[in-house]
Order: C-alpha cells, then sequence, then structure tokens
C-alpha cells in the first residue's frame, strides 16, 4: 500500500492539526491517544513517511530505527509507567486492525493493561 499524505498522523507531523505532545526526537514523535483506552495511552510515531511496521523494518534507516525504538523507551518514561509496567502495541495491516496508516506503537499503562488479547 503507498503511503497516503493526508492520513492523520502525517497531518499532526506537519502541524495541520494539533496533539498532546509527550516525547519529540529526531526521528520520532510521541503524543496522547485522542481516544484513550487505558489511563495511559501514548502513541510514538516515526517523522518518516512509513505506512506500518513492516514497511518500517523494511526502508527505514539504521538511525531511524534506532532513533524511533528509543523514542518509544523515552515516551514511556515520559509517560510515567516504566516502573509498574506497560504494554506495547503496533497493530498491523487489515488482520491487525491497524486504522490509521501511518505506523505507530501504542504505549499502554497506568493500571493494569488486562489480558493480552480475546481468544478465538
Ligand atoms: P490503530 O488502530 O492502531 O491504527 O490506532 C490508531 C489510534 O489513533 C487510535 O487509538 C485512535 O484513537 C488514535 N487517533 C486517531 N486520531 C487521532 C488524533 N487526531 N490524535 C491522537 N490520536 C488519534
Amino acid at each position: 500500500m503507498p503511503y497516503d499524505d493526508n492520513n492523520v498522523f502525517a497531518k499532526i507531523l506537519r502541524g495541520e492539526i494539533p496533539s498532546k505532545k509527550v516525547h519529540e526526537s529526531e526521528h520520532a514523535l510521541a503524543f496522547h491517544d485522542i481516544r484513550p483506552a487505558k489511563p495511559v495511552h501514548v502513541l510514538v510515531i516515526p517523522k518518516g513517511k512509513y505506512v506500518d511496521f513492516t514497511d518500517f523494518t523494511a526502508r527505514a534507516s539504521a538511525a531511524e530505527q534506532t532513533g524511533f525504538y528509543k523514542a518509544v523507551a523515552a515516551a514511556a518514561k515520559a509517560a510515567g509507567v516504566v516502573d509498574a509496567g506497560y504494554r506495547l502495541i503496533a497493530n498491523t495491516g487489515m488482520n491487525g486492525g491497524q486504522e490509521v496508516p501511518h505506523f505507530h506503537i501504542h504505549i499502554l499503562g497506568g493500571g493494569s493493561v488486562g489480558p493480552m488479547v480475546a481468544r478465538g
């Protein structure tokens, strides 16, 4: 799937719509999810144009990938979930339930996140 410049996270990166920033670095931006599923629900996105995890790991440079994952760790720290624990989710593609076609990782915490996924 080609990258869609009109996806909502591309608009956030361009400053066309607002976000509540948690952390920013050269390669990534972290902000609060607009519809939090848990008390802490932060999204981390690379600044480059990557559709999903598969696309990011295939095409992003080593510096972008390292910078991105370090930003996920920094965002978790900034969100205050490191000591008690948290969950990372990267919904990928149709079966993964991905809604926004710009690669992102969800950081969920602030209380027990519950069972990993519904079985079946
Ligand atoms: P996914 O299903 O993994 O693609 O998750 C997309 C996430 O983006 C959902 O949790 C939405 O609540 C969130 N979202 C959509 N629009 C915005 C926005 N403008 N600001 C922050 N989060 C958003």
